[in-house]
């Protein structure tokens, strides 16, 4: 396999800025992430509509938190906890059961 263009530049490069940089962003503790609750930073908030949903999953398995588990019948629940907004599950959704709207806490 051919060798990476500039291979030994860009690890010197990491290797200066390894060493003059202050760590950040690690996570400590395993799974500390349930104790930050992602939901404060929503804009806009999934509005579910029982009616229209034909239990498919497809909200469950693209939302990229998970912020959707589903019920004792398979139904979607949204934890707004942990449900950032992205919308994934609406535009994923195949009824239009899930529609995006203005949070307004
Ligand atoms: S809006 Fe995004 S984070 Fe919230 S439930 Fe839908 S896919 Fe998950
Ligand atoms: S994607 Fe839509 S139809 Fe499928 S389970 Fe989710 S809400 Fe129901």
């Amino acid at each position: 396999m051919a060798e990476t263009p500039f291979k030994a530049e860009i690890e010197r490069v990491q290797k200066e800025y390894s060493e003059k940089m202050t760590p950040g962003a690690i996570a400590t503790i395993p799974g500390s992430s349930v104790i930050n609750k992602t939901g404060s930073w929503r804009v806009f908030m999934p509005e579910f509509y029982k009616d229209k949903c034909v239990r498919c999953y497809l909200c469950y398995i693209y939302c990229p938190e998970p912020a959707i588990y589903l019920d004792e019948e398979n139904y979607p629940v949204f934890d707004y906890d942990y449900c950032k907004g992205c919308g994934i599950c609406a535009n994923e959704c195949p009824t239009d059961a899930i529609i995006m709207v203005r949070e307004t806490k």
